[in-house]
């Protein structure tokens, strides 16, 4: 998979961090999900926490992918992170805390992947865009992802800027998804904004989830549970449809 179609809207799910083999077949055999989600490397504001498993990630995606068909999205933090998750990985996600690292994206442009480029954390949209021209042929390589801004307000851990897609869709081609997950870091408020997303015409969400959300290694509190991913999914399908796209999750 490589691109989004125009008349599609993609549904990438899974866990924050990739933890185990079982923990990630547990979502490809229930949900038959096809495009995956999965940080293996973390970055993590407290360097206490859990940094992602990292090297050991490659062999299970490997293993899993020679028994369930899906593409993968995974977080890259640096040059070697690239190389060792290269052969695994479908499309390469640059994280909030990257997007400003001028010389990875610029790495980037050595490996023929579609890349996820999240907005920093307080980028205004001109810095984001520049970034994204760091990538070569960025219109066709680069899938812009609103995943939240640090706003003034406490109650959610972002505030998701849907102005954002709008404008984007409007003044540039770039494919543009949202995160609801990161932007919300609710569960409550995940499946509203990932209908919105929709509506305001994004090419598709990226959502965390969890077979067992009370354990997960990292971003616990908006990890959807299976029955909740899979109940999104249909709400999506159903919005969809009104909207003339069909979802490919
Ligand atoms: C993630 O998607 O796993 C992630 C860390 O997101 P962000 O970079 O947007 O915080
Ligand atoms: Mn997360």
């Amino acid at each position: 998979m490589f691109q989004l179609g125009d008349n599609e809207f993609f549904l990438f799910s899974g866990p924050c961090s990739l933890e185990s083999k079982e923990q990630l077949e547990s979502q490809l055999s229930e949900l038959k999900t096809g495009l995956v989600r999965a940080g293996v490397y973390k970055l993590r504001t407290n360097s206490q926490s859990f940094q992602g498993i990292r090297e050991d990630g490659v062999k299970i995606i490997k293993s899993l992918k020679e028994k369930y068909d899906f593409s993968f999205a995974t977080e890259v933090v640096s040059e070697e992170s690239a190389e060792i998750l290269s052969p695994i990985a479908d499309y390469f996600q640059v994280g909030t805390r990257n997007m400003y690292n001028y010389e990875l994206l610029k790495y980037l442009n050595k490996f023929d992947k579609p890349i996820i480029l999240k907005r920093g954390f307080s980028a205004t949209l001109d810095e984001w865009i520049q970034a994204a021209k760091y990538i070569e042929n960025s219109e066709q390589r680069v899938i812009l992802c609103e995943r939240g801004v640090r706003s003034f307000e406490k109650s959610y851990r972002n505030m998701l800027d849907l102005n954002a897609v709008a404008y984007l869709k409007s003044h540039t081609n770039y494919k543009v998804i949202v995160d609801p997950s990161h932007g919300t870091g609710r569960k409550e408020l995940i499946l509203p904004m990932a209908k919105a997303a929709l509506a305001c015409g994004a090419d598709g969400i990226i959502v965390e989830s969890h077979v067992n959300p009370e354990v997960a290694l990292s971003d616990k509190e908006q990890a959807l549970n299976h029955k909740e991913l899979r109940f999104l999914i249909s709400e999506i399908e159903s919005l969809a449809s009104f909207f003339d796209k069909k979802v490919v999750f």
